[in-house]
Protein backbone atom coordinates (compact mmCIF):
# COMPACT_ATOMS: atom_id res chain seq x y z
CA UNK A 1 0.00 0.00 0.00
CA UNK A 2 2.67 2.30 1.09
CA UNK A 3 4.35 2.10 -3.01
CA UNK A 4 0.95 3.14 -4.05
CA UNK A 5 2.19 6.91 -4.63
CA UNK A 6 5.08 6.38 -5.86
CA UNK A 7 3.82 3.70 -8.19
CA UNK A 8 1.70 6.65 -9.61
CA UNK A 9 4.39 9.13 -9.93
CA UNK A 10 6.27 6.98 -11.50
CA UNK A 11 3.65 6.34 -14.24
CA UNK A 12 2.40 9.32 -14.41
CA UNK A 13 2.96 10.32 -17.77
CA UNK A 14 4.43 14.04 -17.28
CA UNK A 15 6.76 12.72 -15.04
CA UNK A 16 8.01 10.19 -17.53
CA UNK A 17 8.22 12.39 -20.65
CA UNK A 18 9.97 15.02 -18.16
CA UNK A 19 12.47 11.82 -17.14
CA UNK A 20 12.80 11.15 -20.94
CA UNK A 21 13.43 14.01 -21.90
CA UNK A 22 15.92 14.77 -18.95
CA UNK A 23 18.03 11.79 -19.97
CA UNK A 24 17.84 13.03 -24.13
CA UNK A 25 18.95 16.62 -22.58
CA UNK A 26 21.77 14.99 -20.46
CA UNK A 27 22.96 12.66 -23.47
CA UNK A 28 23.21 15.59 -26.11
CA UNK A 29 24.88 17.90 -23.71
CA UNK A 30 27.19 15.08 -22.43
CA UNK A 31 27.99 14.50 -26.02
CA UNK A 32 28.42 18.18 -26.44
CA UNK A 33 30.72 18.96 -23.66
CA UNK A 34 32.99 15.85 -24.61
CA UNK A 35 33.63 17.09 -28.36
CA UNK A 36 34.05 20.63 -26.83
CA UNK A 37 36.45 19.09 -24.47
CA UNK A 38 38.13 17.73 -26.78
CA UNK A 39 38.78 20.40 -29.80
CA UNK A 40 39.56 22.67 -26.95
CA UNK A 41 42.38 19.83 -25.75
CA UNK A 42 43.89 19.49 -29.18
CA UNK A 43 44.02 23.18 -29.77
CA UNK A 44 45.67 23.54 -26.38
CA UNK A 45 48.09 20.68 -27.40
CA UNK A 46 48.83 22.24 -31.14
CA UNK A 47 49.54 25.93 -29.55
CA UNK A 48 52.36 24.35 -27.06
CA UNK A 49 53.93 22.20 -29.67
CA UNK A 50 53.78 25.31 -32.19
CA UNK A 51 55.74 26.98 -29.41
CA UNK A 52 58.26 24.29 -28.86
CA UNK A 53 58.71 23.94 -32.51
CA UNK A 54 59.30 27.85 -33.40
CA UNK A 55 61.98 27.34 -30.85
CA UNK A 56 63.70 24.21 -31.72
CA UNK A 57 63.72 25.53 -35.80
CA UNK A 58 65.47 28.86 -34.65
CA UNK A 59 67.99 27.23 -32.75
CA UNK A 60 68.74 24.90 -35.54
CA UNK A 61 68.69 27.70 -37.80
CA UNK A 62 71.66 29.79 -35.66
CA UNK A 63 73.77 26.65 -34.64
CA UNK A 64 73.79 26.60 -38.53
CA UNK A 65 74.64 29.98 -39.06
CA UNK A 66 76.73 30.88 -35.85
CA UNK A 67 77.65 27.98 -34.03
CA UNK A 68 77.11 26.21 -31.19
CA UNK A 69 78.54 29.00 -28.85
CA UNK A 70 76.30 31.40 -29.98
CA UNK A 71 73.38 29.10 -29.73
CA UNK A 72 74.53 28.52 -25.88
CA UNK A 73 74.32 32.78 -25.59
CA UNK A 74 70.99 32.95 -26.92
CA UNK A 75 69.69 30.34 -25.20
CA UNK A 76 71.15 32.26 -21.50
CA UNK A 77 69.59 35.07 -22.87
CA UNK A 78 66.53 33.48 -23.31
CA UNK A 79 66.38 31.71 -20.00
CA UNK A 80 63.90 34.24 -18.06
CA UNK A 81 60.78 33.29 -20.98
CA UNK A 82 62.07 29.71 -20.36
CA UNK A 83 61.45 29.07 -16.49
CA UNK A 84 58.33 31.58 -16.82
CA UNK A 85 56.36 29.13 -19.26
CA UNK A 86 57.86 26.38 -17.26
CA UNK A 87 59.84 25.55 -20.25
CA UNK A 88 62.92 23.39 -20.58
CA UNK A 89 66.02 22.95 -22.64
CA UNK A 90 68.77 21.22 -22.58
CA UNK A 91 71.78 20.91 -24.62
CA UNK A 92 73.67 18.06 -25.55
CA UNK A 93 77.65 17.36 -26.85
CA UNK A 94 78.12 14.36 -29.63
CA UNK A 95 78.40 12.32 -26.89
CA UNK A 96 75.32 12.93 -25.61
CA UNK A 97 76.48 14.86 -21.84
CA UNK A 98 74.94 17.78 -21.01
CA UNK A 99 76.38 20.89 -22.13
CA UNK A 100 73.71 23.02 -20.81
CA UNK A 101 70.18 22.98 -18.87
CA UNK A 102 67.62 25.57 -18.50
CA UNK A 103 64.39 24.72 -16.06
CA UNK A 104 62.25 26.55 -13.82
CA UNK A 105 64.30 26.94 -10.33
CA UNK A 106 61.66 24.80 -8.60
CA UNK A 107 62.82 22.09 -10.96
CA UNK A 108 66.17 21.35 -9.98
CA UNK A 109 65.78 19.22 -6.87
CA UNK A 110 63.14 16.69 -9.69
CA UNK A 111 64.70 14.10 -11.81
CA UNK A 112 63.21 14.24 -14.87
CA UNK A 113 62.52 10.26 -16.53
CA UNK A 114 60.79 9.14 -19.86
CA UNK A 115 61.43 8.57 -23.58
CA UNK A 116 63.67 10.63 -24.95
CA UNK A 117 66.49 7.69 -24.96
CA UNK A 118 63.78 5.77 -26.75
CA UNK A 119 62.17 8.55 -29.05
CA UNK A 120 63.91 9.16 -32.66
CA UNK A 121 64.65 13.36 -33.32
CA UNK A 122 62.07 15.39 -34.28
CA UNK A 123 59.13 12.80 -32.23
CA UNK A 124 56.98 14.45 -29.74
CA UNK A 125 57.23 12.37 -26.07
CA UNK A 126 56.20 12.65 -22.85
CA UNK A 127 58.73 13.18 -19.79
CA UNK A 128 57.24 12.91 -16.13
CA UNK A 129 58.96 13.71 -12.53
CA UNK A 130 59.86 10.98 -10.80
CA UNK A 131 57.65 12.08 -8.01
CA UNK A 132 55.07 12.24 -10.24
CA UNK A 133 54.14 16.26 -9.84
CA UNK A 134 54.41 17.03 -13.42
CA UNK A 135 54.39 15.57 -17.14
CA UNK A 136 56.37 17.78 -19.77
CA UNK A 137 56.12 17.18 -23.34
CA UNK A 138 59.59 17.29 -25.12
CA UNK A 139 60.78 16.86 -28.79
CA UNK A 140 64.65 17.05 -29.49
CA UNK A 141 66.84 17.88 -32.68
CA UNK A 142 70.20 17.11 -33.98
CA UNK A 143 72.11 20.10 -34.83
CA UNK A 144 74.64 20.56 -38.03
CA UNK A 145 77.58 19.37 -35.31
CA UNK A 146 76.21 16.42 -34.13
CA UNK A 147 75.26 17.92 -31.00
CA UNK A 148 71.30 18.01 -29.77
CA UNK A 149 68.81 20.11 -28.48
CA UNK A 150 65.63 18.73 -26.11
CA UNK A 151 63.02 21.57 -25.97
CA UNK A 152 60.19 20.62 -23.22
CA UNK A 153 57.08 22.01 -21.93
CA UNK A 154 55.08 21.29 -18.65
CA UNK A 155 51.56 19.65 -19.51
CA UNK A 156 50.63 21.87 -16.49
CA UNK A 157 49.99 25.06 -17.41
CA UNK A 158 47.55 23.51 -20.73
CA UNK A 159 45.63 21.57 -18.30
CA UNK A 160 45.03 24.57 -15.32
CA UNK A 161 43.96 26.33 -18.78
CA UNK A 162 41.55 23.16 -19.86
CA UNK A 163 40.35 22.79 -16.13
CA UNK A 164 38.97 26.57 -16.22
CA UNK A 165 37.07 25.71 -19.72
CA UNK A 166 35.69 22.78 -17.95
CA UNK A 167 34.70 24.58 -15.17
CA UNK A 168 33.35 27.45 -17.20
CA UNK A 169 31.47 25.23 -20.10
CA UNK A 170 30.11 23.46 -16.55
CA UNK A 171 29.04 26.25 -14.72
CA UNK A 172 26.61 27.33 -17.84
CA UNK A 173 25.47 24.04 -18.80
CA UNK A 174 24.55 23.03 -15.17
CA UNK A 175 22.04 25.52 -14.61
CA UNK A 176 20.70 25.40 -18.52
CA UNK A 177 19.89 21.78 -17.81
CA UNK A 178 18.44 22.73 -14.76
CA UNK A 179 16.45 25.59 -16.24
CA UNK A 180 15.48 23.15 -19.33
CA UNK A 181 13.78 20.56 -16.85
CA UNK A 182 12.33 22.73 -15.23
CA UNK A 183 10.71 23.96 -18.62
CA UNK A 184 10.26 20.53 -19.74
CA UNK A 185 7.93 19.74 -16.68
CA UNK A 186 5.88 22.83 -17.05
CA UNK A 187 5.51 22.22 -20.62
CA UNK A 188 4.54 18.66 -20.00
CA UNK A 189 1.97 19.71 -16.77
CA UNK A 190 0.61 22.34 -19.30
CA UNK A 191 -0.31 20.18 -22.30
CA UNK A 192 -1.43 17.11 -20.38
CA UNK A 193 -4.07 19.64 -18.58
CA UNK A 194 -7.06 18.56 -20.80
CA UNK A 195 -5.88 14.73 -20.40
CA UNK A 196 -6.70 15.24 -16.90
CA UNK A 197 -9.93 17.51 -16.89
CA UNK A 198 -11.00 14.34 -18.95
CA UNK A 199 -10.33 12.00 -16.35
CA UNK A 200 -11.61 14.20 -13.84
CA UNK A 201 -14.88 14.79 -15.73
CA UNK A 202 -15.40 10.69 -16.64
CA UNK A 203 -14.94 10.07 -12.76
CA UNK A 204 -17.10 12.50 -12.06
CA UNK A 205 -19.90 11.33 -14.62
CA UNK A 206 -22.69 9.18 -12.70
CA UNK A 207 -25.42 7.09 -14.15
CA UNK A 208 -27.72 10.30 -12.94
CA UNK A 209 -25.50 13.22 -13.73
CA UNK A 210 -24.49 13.37 -17.71
CA UNK A 211 -24.83 17.19 -17.48
CA UNK A 212 -21.09 17.52 -16.61
CA UNK A 213 -19.30 18.00 -19.72
CA UNK A 214 -14.87 18.43 -20.02
CA UNK A 215 -13.41 22.16 -20.15
CA UNK A 216 -11.90 22.61 -24.32
CA UNK A 217 -9.22 24.68 -23.37
CA UNK A 218 -8.11 25.25 -26.46
CA UNK A 219 -10.54 23.57 -29.58
CA UNK A 220 -7.75 24.37 -32.19
CA UNK A 221 -5.96 21.32 -30.73
CA UNK A 222 -6.02 17.94 -31.08
CA UNK A 223 -6.70 17.22 -27.46
CA UNK A 224 -9.36 19.94 -27.61
CA UNK A 225 -10.73 18.43 -29.98
CA UNK A 226 -10.84 15.16 -28.51
CA UNK A 227 -12.29 16.80 -25.32
CA UNK A 228 -14.86 18.28 -28.02
CA UNK A 229 -15.92 15.13 -29.66
CA UNK A 230 -16.11 13.81 -25.89
CA UNK A 231 -18.64 15.97 -24.90
CA UNK A 232 -20.37 15.72 -28.12
CA UNK A 233 -20.53 11.42 -26.93
CA UNK A 234 -22.13 12.52 -23.79
CA UNK A 235 -24.65 14.80 -25.06
CA UNK A 236 -25.55 11.95 -27.44
CA UNK A 237 -25.82 9.67 -24.87
CA UNK A 238 -27.80 12.00 -22.53
CA UNK A 239 -30.31 12.11 -25.45
CA UNK A 240 -30.74 8.79 -25.47
CA UNK A 241 -30.85 8.13 -21.59
CA UNK A 242 -33.58 11.25 -21.57
CA UNK A 243 -35.06 9.46 -24.59
CA UNK A 244 -34.88 6.00 -22.98
CA UNK A 245 -36.40 7.33 -19.44
CA UNK A 246 -39.16 9.12 -21.34
CA UNK A 247 -39.93 5.75 -23.52
CA UNK A 248 -40.10 3.77 -20.39
CA UNK A 249 -42.58 6.10 -18.65
CA UNK A 250 -44.20 6.22 -21.85
CA UNK A 251 -44.85 2.93 -21.98
CA UNK A 252 -45.31 2.44 -18.48
CA UNK A 253 -48.10 4.93 -18.68
CA UNK A 254 -49.58 3.52 -22.02
CA UNK A 255 -49.25 -0.18 -20.30
CA UNK A 256 -50.86 0.50 -17.31
CA UNK A 257 -54.17 1.52 -19.12
CA UNK A 258 -54.49 -1.92 -21.15
CA UNK A 259 -53.40 -3.61 -18.20
CA UNK A 260 -56.59 -1.99 -16.28
CA UNK A 261 -58.77 -2.66 -18.61
CA UNK A 262 -58.25 -6.27 -18.90
CA UNK A 263 -58.44 -6.58 -14.90
CA UNK A 264 -62.07 -4.22 -14.95
CA UNK A 265 -62.63 -7.22 -17.42
CA UNK A 266 -61.90 -9.82 -14.96
CA UNK A 267 -63.42 -8.69 -12.24
CA UNK A 268 -66.45 -8.37 -13.59
CA UNK A 269 -66.06 -11.56 -15.29
CA UNK A 270 -65.35 -13.28 -11.43
CA UNK A 271 -68.15 -11.22 -9.83
CA UNK A 272 -71.05 -12.48 -12.26
CA UNK A 273 -69.56 -15.59 -13.72
CA UNK A 274 -71.64 -16.71 -16.52
CA UNK A 275 -70.35 -18.32 -19.30
CA UNK A 276 -71.24 -14.92 -21.99
CA UNK A 277 -69.25 -12.74 -19.08
CA UNK A 278 -66.43 -15.15 -19.28
CA UNK A 279 -66.22 -15.11 -22.71
CA UNK A 280 -66.52 -11.30 -23.39
CA UNK A 281 -63.57 -10.97 -20.66
CA UNK A 282 -61.43 -13.32 -22.17
CA UNK A 283 -61.81 -11.64 -25.76
CA UNK A 284 -60.86 -8.23 -24.16
CA UNK A 285 -58.03 -9.80 -22.63
CA UNK A 286 -56.94 -11.16 -25.72
CA UNK A 287 -57.41 -7.83 -27.77
CA UNK A 288 -55.68 -6.17 -24.65
CA UNK A 289 -52.78 -8.25 -24.68
CA UNK A 290 -52.06 -8.19 -28.35
CA UNK A 291 -51.91 -4.66 -28.07
CA UNK A 292 -49.50 -4.77 -25.76
CA UNK A 293 -47.57 -7.30 -27.77
CA UNK A 294 -47.82 -4.88 -30.90
CA UNK A 295 -46.58 -1.96 -28.76
CA UNK A 296 -43.55 -3.64 -27.17
CA UNK A 297 -42.46 -5.20 -30.56
CA UNK A 298 -42.88 -2.01 -32.48
CA UNK A 299 -40.73 -0.42 -29.75
CA UNK A 300 -38.17 -3.21 -29.90
CA UNK A 301 -37.71 -2.58 -33.28
CA UNK A 302 -37.68 1.15 -33.23
CA UNK A 303 -34.95 0.71 -30.86
CA UNK A 304 -33.01 -2.02 -33.25
CA UNK A 305 -33.22 0.61 -36.35
CA UNK A 306 -32.20 3.45 -34.05
CA UNK A 307 -29.34 1.15 -33.00
CA UNK A 308 -28.56 -0.20 -36.33
CA UNK A 309 -29.00 -3.64 -35.69
CA UNK A 310 -32.17 -3.95 -37.92
CA UNK A 311 -31.65 -6.87 -40.19
CA UNK A 312 -32.69 -5.63 -43.66
CA UNK A 313 -32.82 -7.57 -46.77
CA UNK A 314 -32.34 -4.93 -49.24
CA UNK A 315 -33.69 -6.64 -52.88
CA UNK A 316 -34.45 -4.28 -55.91
CA UNK A 317 -38.14 -2.77 -55.64
CA UNK A 318 -40.35 -1.73 -58.62
CA UNK A 319 -42.28 1.88 -56.60
CA UNK A 320 -45.03 2.06 -58.91
CA UNK A 321 -45.97 -1.75 -57.87
CA UNK A 322 -44.86 -1.42 -54.25
CA UNK A 323 -47.53 1.65 -54.01
CA UNK A 324 -50.40 -0.20 -55.32
CA UNK A 325 -49.79 -3.31 -53.61
CA UNK A 326 -50.15 -1.11 -50.41
CA UNK A 327 -52.84 1.11 -51.70
CA UNK A 328 -54.67 -1.78 -52.00
CA UNK A 329 -54.65 -2.85 -48.02
CA UNK A 330 -56.04 0.47 -47.14
CA UNK A 331 -58.20 1.11 -49.95
CA UNK A 332 -61.13 -0.86 -47.99
CA UNK A 333 -60.71 1.67 -45.22
CA UNK A 334 -60.53 4.31 -47.76
CA UNK A 335 -63.56 3.79 -49.52
CA UNK A 336 -65.77 3.28 -46.27
CA UNK A 337 -64.71 6.67 -45.41
CA UNK A 338 -65.37 7.79 -48.79
CA UNK A 339 -61.73 8.85 -49.68
CA UNK A 340 -59.81 8.55 -52.48
CA UNK A 341 -55.86 7.16 -52.95
CA UNK A 342 -54.86 9.25 -56.49
CA UNK A 343 -51.19 8.20 -57.32
CA UNK A 344 -48.92 9.70 -59.79
CA UNK A 345 -45.27 9.04 -59.89
CA UNK A 346 -42.53 7.94 -62.38
CA UNK A 347 -43.17 4.43 -63.59
CA UNK A 348 -39.56 3.42 -64.22
CA UNK A 349 -38.15 4.40 -60.78
CA UNK A 350 -36.66 1.29 -59.58
CA UNK A 351 -34.59 0.86 -56.21
CA UNK A 352 -32.82 -1.53 -53.80
CA UNK A 353 -34.55 -1.41 -50.49
CA UNK A 354 -35.89 -3.84 -47.74
CA UNK A 355 -39.62 -4.85 -48.84
CA UNK A 356 -41.28 -5.45 -45.99
CA UNK A 357 -39.52 -2.40 -43.95
CA UNK A 358 -40.58 -0.07 -47.08
CA UNK A 359 -43.92 -1.31 -47.45
CA UNK A 360 -44.34 -0.63 -43.52
CA UNK A 361 -43.57 3.00 -43.96
CA UNK A 362 -45.81 3.67 -46.71
CA UNK A 363 -48.46 1.65 -44.68
CA UNK A 364 -48.36 3.60 -41.68
CA UNK A 365 -47.94 7.45 -43.81
CA UNK A 366 -51.39 5.86 -45.64
CA UNK A 367 -52.94 5.35 -42.64
CA UNK A 368 -52.27 8.07 -40.63
CA UNK A 369 -53.58 10.00 -43.91
CA UNK A 370 -56.80 8.29 -43.98
CA UNK A 371 -57.16 8.27 -39.83
CA UNK A 372 -56.34 12.33 -39.76
CA UNK A 373 -58.79 13.05 -42.78
CA UNK A 374 -61.97 13.93 -43.01
CA UNK A 375 -64.92 11.48 -44.97
CA UNK A 376 -64.94 12.68 -48.71
CA UNK A 377 -61.08 14.27 -49.13
CA UNK A 378 -57.95 13.27 -51.57
CA UNK A 379 -54.98 11.69 -50.37
CA UNK A 380 -51.98 11.95 -53.47
CA UNK A 381 -49.29 9.95 -53.06
CA UNK A 382 -46.09 10.54 -55.28
CA UNK A 383 -42.69 9.19 -56.19
CA UNK A 384 -39.83 10.58 -58.54
CA UNK A 385 -35.96 10.03 -59.34
CA UNK A 386 -34.14 13.24 -58.19
CA UNK A 387 -30.11 13.19 -57.66
CA UNK A 388 -30.01 9.29 -56.91
CA UNK A 389 -32.44 9.28 -54.60
CA UNK A 390 -36.48 8.02 -54.88
CA UNK A 391 -38.65 10.88 -53.30
CA UNK A 392 -42.08 9.26 -51.85
CA UNK A 393 -44.61 12.16 -51.05
CA UNK A 394 -47.59 11.17 -48.50
CA UNK A 395 -50.10 14.52 -48.80
CA UNK A 396 -53.72 14.85 -47.36
CA UNK A 397 -56.34 17.65 -47.43
CA UNK A 398 -56.72 16.25 -43.11
CA UNK A 399 -56.94 18.18 -39.35
CA UNK A 400 -52.99 19.43 -40.19
CA UNK A 401 -50.23 19.39 -37.45
CA UNK A 402 -49.58 22.17 -35.50
CA UNK A 403 -46.31 24.03 -35.77
CA UNK A 404 -45.60 22.59 -31.71
CA UNK A 405 -46.79 19.30 -32.14
CA UNK A 406 -44.36 19.13 -35.80
CA UNK A 407 -41.58 18.71 -33.90
CA UNK A 408 -42.72 16.10 -31.78
CA UNK A 409 -44.91 13.69 -33.60
CA UNK A 410 -42.06 11.85 -34.75
CA UNK A 411 -40.73 11.26 -30.80
CA UNK A 412 -41.86 7.75 -29.43
CA UNK A 413 -45.46 7.23 -28.11
CA UNK A 414 -45.94 11.12 -28.96
CA UNK A 415 -49.94 11.86 -29.75
CA UNK A 416 -51.21 14.90 -30.63
CA UNK A 417 -54.15 16.34 -28.03
CA UNK A 418 -56.77 16.25 -31.16
CA UNK A 419 -55.61 12.83 -32.55
CA UNK A 420 -56.61 10.95 -28.93
CA UNK A 421 -59.85 10.43 -30.11
CA UNK A 422 -58.42 7.98 -33.08
CA UNK A 423 -57.00 4.83 -32.23
CA UNK A 424 -53.30 4.39 -32.07
CA UNK A 425 -49.91 4.21 -29.95
CA UNK A 426 -48.40 6.90 -31.20
CA UNK A 427 -45.41 4.70 -32.54
CA UNK A 428 -46.34 5.05 -35.83
CA UNK A 429 -44.33 7.91 -37.04
CA UNK A 430 -40.97 6.83 -35.01
CA UNK A 431 -41.42 3.35 -36.65
CA UNK A 432 -41.10 5.01 -40.11
CA UNK A 433 -38.43 8.00 -39.25
CA UNK A 434 -35.92 4.99 -37.83
CA UNK A 435 -36.69 2.48 -41.04
CA UNK A 436 -35.93 5.24 -43.32
CA UNK A 437 -32.96 6.66 -41.60
CA UNK A 438 -31.31 2.89 -41.13
CA UNK A 439 -31.70 2.73 -45.07
CA UNK A 440 -29.93 6.43 -45.01
CA UNK A 441 -33.13 8.06 -46.03
CA UNK A 442 -34.60 11.43 -44.32
CA UNK A 443 -38.27 11.92 -43.82
CA UNK A 444 -39.35 15.98 -43.36
CA UNK A 445 -43.18 17.09 -43.06
CA UNK A 446 -45.14 20.24 -44.07
CA UNK A 447 -48.48 20.76 -42.31
CA UNK A 448 -50.77 23.61 -42.10
CA UNK A 449 -53.70 23.16 -39.41
CA UNK A 450 -57.31 22.58 -41.05
CA UNK A 451 -55.29 22.18 -44.42
CA UNK A 452 -53.48 18.91 -44.37
CA UNK A 453 -49.79 17.74 -43.95
CA UNK A 454 -47.33 16.24 -46.18
CA UNK A 455 -44.97 13.95 -45.40
CA UNK A 456 -41.68 13.62 -47.65
CA UNK A 457 -39.14 10.46 -47.73
CA UNK A 458 -35.77 10.52 -49.59
CA UNK A 459 -34.24 7.30 -50.03
CA UNK A 460 -31.01 6.67 -51.68
CA UNK A 461 -31.31 4.33 -54.58
CA UNK A 462 -29.83 1.75 -53.32
CA UNK A 463 -31.10 2.16 -50.27
CA UNK A 464 -30.66 -1.04 -48.56
CA UNK A 465 -26.93 -1.37 -49.33
CA UNK A 466 -24.53 -0.75 -46.01
P1 LIG B 1 -50.62 7.38 -33.99
O1 LIG B 1 -50.72 5.97 -33.67
O2 LIG B 1 -51.12 8.28 -32.91
O3 LIG B 1 -51.16 7.72 -35.32
P2 LIG B 1 -48.13 8.19 -35.11
O4 LIG B 1 -46.77 8.07 -34.58
O5 LIG B 1 -48.39 7.55 -36.41
O6 LIG B 1 -49.07 7.67 -33.99
O7 LIG B 1 -48.46 9.71 -35.22
C1 LIG B 1 -48.14 10.56 -34.13
C2 LIG B 1 -49.08 11.73 -34.12
O8 LIG B 1 -48.84 12.55 -35.26
C3 LIG B 1 -50.49 11.33 -34.24
O9 LIG B 1 -51.03 11.02 -32.98
C4 LIG B 1 -51.11 12.57 -34.83
O10 LIG B 1 -51.39 13.52 -33.82
C5 LIG B 1 -50.04 13.14 -35.72
N1 LIG B 1 -50.19 12.77 -37.14
C6 LIG B 1 -49.55 11.82 -37.80
N2 LIG B 1 -49.89 11.80 -39.10
C7 LIG B 1 -50.78 12.77 -39.25
C8 LIG B 1 -51.53 13.28 -40.39
N3 LIG B 1 -51.40 12.76 -41.59
N4 LIG B 1 -52.36 14.32 -40.17
C9 LIG B 1 -52.47 14.87 -38.96
N5 LIG B 1 -51.83 14.45 -37.84
C10 LIG B 1 -51.00 13.41 -38.01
Amino acid sequence: MSSRPIDKFRRNTAVNLTLRFALIFFLCSSALFVTVDFLLARAQLQKDQQLVSSFLESYERLEQDAGLHKLELVIARDAPFFQRSEMRVELFDQNGNSLLTIQPENWRSKTLVGGAEHSRDDEWYEAVFTDGSKRVLMRQSRLSDGSRISIGMSTAPREAELADSRALVLSVMVPLLCLGLLLTAYINWRALRPVHDLIDTVRSIKATDLKTRVRVRDPHSELGELAHLFNQMLSHIEQLITGMQHSLDAVAHDIRTPLARMRLSIESALSNPDEDALREALLDCAEESERIETMLRVLMDISEAESGILSLHPEPIDMQALVIETIDMYSHVAEDKGISLNIEGDETVNLVADRVRLRQVLGNLLDNAIKYSDPGRDIAIGWQKADGTVLLNVTDQGCGISPLDQNRVFDRLYRADKSRSEAGMGLGLSLVKAVVEAHRGTISLTSEPGQGSQFRVSLPIIAGAA
